[in-house]
C-alpha cells in the first residue's frame, strides 16, 4: 500500500475546511488536479529504518515546529479581519517584503493560482498568492548524503513555517484577508506556482532553479485577497527548461536514477522527470545531489544564461 498516497483530503487539523465561515468563498481544486505528496509519510515507508529512527530524532523538532505551524496556518483564517479591504499601496506592498526578507526569505514572486494546482479535494481562499523561497544553505546541502543536509531541509521547512504565518499575522494587521501555505503542508503545488509568479523555472530536478541560488531554495506561499497585486506578466526564466534539456547532469549524479531524461506530462499541465519511490530511501538518508550537482547551484546564472544564448545562437547561424 502506498501510504504517501492515502490522503484524500488533508487532516481535520490541518484543514482550513474546519474553520471556514459563511464569509469565505473557498477555491476548489481544478479537474486535473493532482494528490497531495505527504513526504514524511513516504520517507516513513521507503527510508530506511537505521536513517528514520537517527534523522527522527535530530529533526524532531523541526517536525514539531511545522506541525505547529501549519495548524495555526489553517486555524488562523478565523483571524481575517473581512473588512472588505482589496487594494494594497505601494507602501504597505514594501513593509510586507521588507519583513518577509527579515524572516529571512530570499526572493518574492506574485501570481494567480491555478486551480489544477490546488491539490485534489483541497480548497483555498484567494486565489492571489505571494509565493516565497527561502535559501538553503549550499555548504550544509554539499555536504549530503548526510543528516547535516536533511537538518538544512527540515530547517527551512519550518522556517517557511513561521516565516508565512508572521506575514500573514502582519497583512491580518493591515486590514488584508489572507490565509498562509507553508512549505510542509501547504495547499497547492508550490513548484509550477513560484514558476508562475517569475521566481524561476522547473528543473528536471524536479525543483524550482533560481536565478539567485539555482535549485537551493524551498518554497511556501500566502493566498490574499487583494486585486491588485503586481502579478507576474510572463516567466523570463523558461529558456532553463530548454537548457536542462540537453545538460542531464543531475541525471547522471542521482545515485538512485530516480531523474528520468524524459518527462512524463501530467494533466495538470506540468512535466515530471523524478520517480519520488525510487528517490525516497536517498533522500531518507540525506541525499540532495541534484541539488548540488545542478549546474545553476553555484549561482552563475547570467554566465550560464549568455553561454546558452551564445550556443542557441549559433546553432541557428549554423542552419
Ligand atoms: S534526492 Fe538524491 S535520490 Fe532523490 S532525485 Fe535527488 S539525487 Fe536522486
Ligand atoms: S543539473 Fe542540469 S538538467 Fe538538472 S536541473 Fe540543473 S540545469 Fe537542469
Amino acid at each position: 500500500m502506498k501510504l504517501y498516497k492515502l490522503m484524500k483530503k488533508p487532516p481535520f487539523f490541518l484543514s482550513v475546511s474546519n474553520w471556514i465561515t459563511k464569509k469565505d468563498n473557498p477555491i476548489k481544486s481544478g479537474p486535473h488536479s493532482r494528490r497531495a505528496v505527504i513526504i514524511p509519510l513516504l520517507i516513513m515507508q521507503y527510508g530506511s529504518i537505521a536513517a528514520k529512527l537517527k534523522t527522527f530524532g535530530s529533526l524532531r523538532d523541526y517536525f514539531v515546529t511545522s506541525l505547529k505551524e501549519m495548524h495555526e496556518s489553517a486555524k488562523n483564517i478565523k483571524k481575517n479581519p473581512h473588512m472588505g479591504k482589496k487594494a494594497m499601496d505601494n507602501k504597505t506592498l514594501r513593509e510586507m517584503e521588507d519583513y518577509a526578507k527579515e524572516l529571512g526569505v530570499l526572493s518574492i514572486g506574485y501570481t494567480k493560482v491555478n486551480p489544477n494546482y490546488i491539490f485534489k479535494d483541497f480548497e483555498i481562499l484567494y486565489d492571489s498568492a505571494v509565493v516565497l523561497t527561502m535559501e538553503m544553505n549550499k555548504e550544509l546541502i554539499a555536504t549530503n548524503p548526510s543528516l547535516e543536509c536533511s537538518q538544512e531541509i527540515f530547517r527551512t521547512y519550518a522556517g517557511l513555517g513561521v516565516a508565512v504565518n508572521k506575514i500573514a499575522d502582519f497583512l491580518r494587521s493591515k486590514g488584508y484577508n489572507c490565509q498562509p501555505s507553508p512549505a510542509i503542508g501547504g495547499d497547492i503545488n508550490t513548484i509550477p506556482t513560484a514558476q508562475d509568479a517569475n521566481l524561476g523555472c522547473i528543473g528536471k530536478n524536479g525543483i524550482l532553479v533560481t536565478p539567485e541560488l539555482g535549485p537551493c531554495v524551498r518554497l511556501a506561499a500566502i493566498f490574499i485577497d487583494v486585486d491588485n497585486l503586481p502579478i507576474a506578466k510572463k516567466s523570463e526564466h523558461m529558456w532553463i527548461a530548454e537548457f536542462c534539456k540537453t545538460c542531464n547532469r543531475c541525471v547522471k549524479a542521482c545515485p538512485a536514477g530516480a531523474i528520468n531524461e524524459k518527462a512524463k506530462l501530467l494533466a495538470d499541465g506540468t512535466r515530471v522527470y523524478i520517480n519520488l519511490e525510487k528517490c525516497a530511501k536517498p533522500f531518507s538518508d540525506g541525499c540532495s545531489t541534484c541539488i548540488s550537482s545542478c549546474v545553476f547551484t553555484g549561482g552563475h546564472y547570467n554566465k550560464i544564461k549568455e553561454a546558452f544564448n551564445r550556443r542557441e545562437l549559433k546553432k541557428v547561424l549554423n542552419h
